[in-house]
This record gives structure tokens, sequence and C-alpha cells, in this order.
């Protein structure tokens, strides 16, 4: 079985700033990690290695050149080979152009069977491109998987998440995953996984390689998304105290709604 673990390297900080002319993260000078969904991911397909005997687990990582350390995290835990997707022509790409490459780049690696990917990133936080990227291969996905209770060459049986409980779902492969934190503990890694990390190559694809990408798909111009405009949002002071009876102050309380024009 081929397992696909893709990887974010995000900042280790919450102190992110915004370029205000760009409206995108600066990242320079700032502290890089896996993104920390992303450790699930990976630490999932371990298990389901030691479960099956025989995957092979490939991670990939869409990223500037230093996103290479996150990749050499992965195979110190334990992964098998690493691709970054690296070139100036993806810089500047939304969610969507993120999919479309990481999809593009996923179909040079191969037959794959199984894709997990984080449930979102800490720093874009949209939780898109996990069914981003299955939509594009055309294959199922499920999403916020807490549990993988059953898993063979051709189907997996997981528990989904939901707000008021669970659900079990049964997926053929090839298919795609997202993990939520309750899925397992990451394993930290091994002194031999370090210095097996030191000496594994991490391969790159650049644009070139991406043989079945429409180039017009790809970085900012393939980016449907535009930013105009990046703020803080001004934050509000004072409000109004409301007092009385509760008859009269549900009242009041309509009134005020009505009168802000939110409901009819
Ligand atoms: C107009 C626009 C321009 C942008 N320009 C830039 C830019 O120049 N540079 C930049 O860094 N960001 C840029 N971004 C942000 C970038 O699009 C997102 O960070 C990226 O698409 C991932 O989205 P997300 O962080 O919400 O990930 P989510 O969808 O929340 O991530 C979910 C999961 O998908 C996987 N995943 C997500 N991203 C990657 C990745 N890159 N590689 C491997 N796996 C991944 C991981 O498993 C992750 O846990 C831009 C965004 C917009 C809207």
């Amino acid at each position: 079985m081929n397992i696909v673990v893709c990887i974010k390297q995000v900042p280790g900080t919450t102190q992110v700033k915004i370029n205000p002319d760009t409206g995108t993260l600066i990242r320079a000078g700032v502290e890089a990690v896996v993104n920390p969904f992303d450790e699930y991911a990976i630490e999932e397909a371990l298990r389901i290695k030691e479960r099956l005997g025989t995957c092979v687990i490939k991670v990939i990582s869409m990223g500037p050149p230093q996103a290479e350390d996150v990749l050499k995290s992965a195979i110190a835990m334990g992964a098998d080979e690493a691709y970054l997707v690296t070139d100036r022509a993806f810089a500047g790409s939304d969610t969507w152009a993120t999919s479309y490459t990481l999809a593009n780049a996923i179909k040079t690696l191969g037959k794959v069977d199984l894709i997990i990917c984080g449930k979102q990133a800490i720093d874009g936080d949209t939780a898109q491109v996990g069914p981003g990227v299955a939509e594009m291969l055309g294959i199922p996905f499920v999403a916020w998987v807490r549990k993988v209770e059953d898993v063979s060459e051709t189907q997996i049986r997981v528990e989904r998440m939901m707000e008021d409980g669970y659900e079990v779902v049964d997926m053929p492969l090839p298919g795609l995953m997202t993990v939520v934190k309750e899925i397992n503990v990451p394993r930290m890694a091994s002194l031999k996984g370090k210095m097996r990390a030191k000496k594994t190559a991490v391969a790159t694809i650049n644009a070139e390689a991406l043989k079945a990408a429409d180039k017009e798909k790809i970085g900012l111009k393939g980016s449907p998304t535009q930013v105009l405009r990046s703020f803080v949002p001004q934050r509000k002071t004072g409000g109004e105290k409301m007092g009385g009876e509760t008859g009269d102050l549900v009242n009041k309380i309509k009134s005020t709604i009505l009168d802000l024009g939110v409901i009819r």
C-alpha cells in the first residue's frame, strides 16, 4: 500500500505579521515547524504501516526550499520518502491553486492508495486543501477522522468526528482523509530516525515536472482568490446595558435586533 501524507510548514508562533501591501504572511525571520495537525497525519500513516506491514509512506510539502526541514522531520519520525514541491511559479498560490498543484504533484508519485492530510493548517486555517486535492484527483474523501477502525488495500473504515458525536464511514481506496488531534499521540523522532533523516535526500518537484498541469492554473495567476486589503478590525467599545422586567427586556432586545436589520 502506498500512503502519501501532505505536510505544510507553518510559523511556530502566533505573532504572525501580514505584509500590508501584498496581504500575505511575512515569513522571513519566523521559526517554522510542521503544522501540528500534520504530525497526527504522519503518525496515523506510521500506525497503518505497522498494522499492514507493507506500506511505503511518502511525505510531500509545497513551499519554499526551507520546507525541506519539515519533510526531514517526517523522515525522522519514520516516513520512507520525501518530496518538496517548489518553484517560483507556485508563489502566491491560494488554496485552489495549492490543491491543484499538490494534486498534480501527487500524480507524479505513481500508484497512491491513501492520502492523509491534517484537518487544517494553523496559519491559513481554511481546511480546504485536503478536500481540494481529493476533488482534483477525482477520489473520495472523509474529513475530521478521529479513529481508523479497519484498513485494507481497498477500503478503510473510520470514525469521523461530528459536532454531537461521530459517524462510522467506509471509504473505498484510493481515497483521502483529513485527521483531527483526537486520532493519536504523535511519536517523538528516535536518534536512529534523525540519523536516517540526515542521510535521506528530499526529491524536488518543480513546475516543469508537472506534465499534466495547466500552467495557467498555478501560482498567483492561477489563483481565483484576490486579497484586496488586509486589516485588523477596529475594536468596538462600550455597548448598551439593558435592564428592567423580563417581558420589557425581551421586547427591547427584539426591537434592537430588528433595528440592526440582521433579521426581518
Ligand atoms: C491570494 C492568495 C495568495 C497567497 N499567496 C501565498 C504565498 O505567496 N505564499 C504562501 O505561503 N501562502 C500564500 N497564500 C496562502 C496559501 O494559499 C495557503 O496557505 C495554502 O493554500 C494552504 O491553505 P491553508 O493554510 O488554509 O491550509 P488548510 O487547507 O487548512 O490545510 C489542510 C491540510 O492540507 C495540507 N496542506 C495545506 N497546505 C499544504 C502545503 N503547502 N503543502 C502540503 N500540504 C499542505 C496539510 O495536510 C494541511 O493540514 C495565499 C493565499 C491567497 C488567498
